[in-house]
């Protein structure tokens, strides 16, 4: 057994696959969808999850959510629908927190009535809140933290506490954070999922999700996978593997961006709020500092002339208008003209999503370079 405990090193090596033919230095490639079946200990195929390049870096990401073992999804929905698809049936009951990924809200309200799954939408943060709502049916408590897109950020100790009592199966979308800058399972979280589209990919050029947890739980997930058949292609999962090679550095200088544009952003006149967890401001700062290792590359703000976002936007140099986050480039997004523009005006409101609220993922550019990127539109305004 190699004795490291680093989480960069965890990026470097943990799971990667020995090249003893040629002793090149990394993991090769086995794309075969056909293995033989005689004298082997197991049927390997793609869709069970037990091929190299899989396994190897399934242990990755194992190792550096603590846990025991993980699985690798075809998108991050994928990894999502299949962990609560593995557990629950008909006549079930699940607790959601109400501020969520869009996909994942879309996917409760359009498919769970389907299969007569009943489930609670929590608009608050407080334990009390959701044990209200709690009812003898109740199988899953669902949170995402930092929430997209306000980034706010719910106790993992309570949770899990709560969820153990209650004897529910807790799961965490965990996208935001990133496995470096928070490790559920070391709160008793059951359960971390990941879009690994955003911070694990890292470069927007692969759709994939992960499933960490502990061997009990990931059998089951595998027994119910193999029927839903959500799997990564072999080459993502290579190309993912080199892409988690720099995950630590990725996060670290974008953790470290965030923190001085959140501050930067916070004292401009320009803009009303700025919603981080990192500014003493964040209505959960101390909670943050307790449970997560940085805060992130993620943040949103309000400007004040909110009939300006688009206008702002356009005129960024560096930083592009796009629709995804975690990659080593600056994107921003408006939630009220992309993810949340079905919504009326008012119902938007009430989620706290103004016009002038902008969604902005932070790279891994130079800092002065985005800072005056940010200024240079301000003075269009
Ligand atoms: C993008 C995202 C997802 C969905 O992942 P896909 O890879 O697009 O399927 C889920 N949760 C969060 C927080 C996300 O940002």
């Amino acid at each position: 057994m190699k004795n490291y405990k680093g989480v960069t090193t965890k990026c470097v090596h943990s799971g990667d696959l020995i090249d003893d033919k040629f002793k090149g230095a990394t993991s090769p490639l086995y794309p075969s969808t056909a293995y033989g079946y005689l004298d082997v200990e197991d049927d390997k195929y793609p869709r069970y999850f037990n091929t190299p390049n899989q396994l190897a870096l399934s242990k990755k990401i194992a190792h550096l959510e603590n846990c025991d073992s993980a699985l690798l999804f075809g998108s991050g929905i994928a990894a999502i629908f299949t962990s609560l698809f593995s557990f629950l049936k008909s006549g079930d009951h699940v607790l959601f927190q109400s501020s969520l990924y869009g996909g994942t809200i879309n996917l409760v309200v359009k498919e769970f009535k389907k299969f007569n799954i009943d489930y609670t939408f929590v608009e608050s943060l407080e334990i009390k809140d959701f044990e209200s709502e709690l009812k003898a049916n109740t199988k899953i408590i669902y949170i995402e933290s930092p929430s997209n897109p306000l980034l706010e950020v719910i106790d993992l100790k309570k949770i899990a506490l709560f969820s153990k009592k209650k004897n529910l199966i807790s799961i965490i979308d965990n996208t935001f954070a990133s496995p470096i800058n928070q490790t559920p399972i070391d709160f008793g979280i059951d359960i971390v999922l990941h879009s690994a589209t955003k911070y694990l990919g890292g470069h927007s050029d692969i759709l994939a999700g992960t499933v960490a947890s502990s061997f009990s739980n990931i059998k089951k997930i595998t027994e119910s996978s193999i029927n839903y058949g959500g799997n990564l292609s072999e080459y993502t999962v290579w190309l993912l593997e080199r892409s988690i090679k720099t995950l630590s550095l990725r996060v670290k200088a974008q953790n470290e961006n965030a923190q001085k544009l959140a501050e930067f952003l916070e004292n401009n006149k320009n803009v009303d709020l700025v919603f981080y967890p990192g500014l003493k401001s964040h209505p959960q700062h101390d909670l943050s500092k307790n449970q997560m290792k940085g805060f992130g590359g993620m943040m949103s703000f309000v400007l004040k002339n909110e009939n300006k976002a688009a206008d702002f936007t356009r005129h960024l140099k560096i930083i592009k208008a796009v629709m995804s986050l975690g990659g080593v480039e600056s994107t921003i997004t408006s939630p009220s003209l992309t993810s949340h523009s079905k919504l009326s005006k008012d119902q938007r409101k009430k989620y706290g999503i103004s016009d002038g609220l902008l969604r902005f993922s932070v790279g891994i550019e130079d800092y002065d370079d985005l800072e005056n990127d940010l200024t240079q539109a301000f003075n269009i305004l």
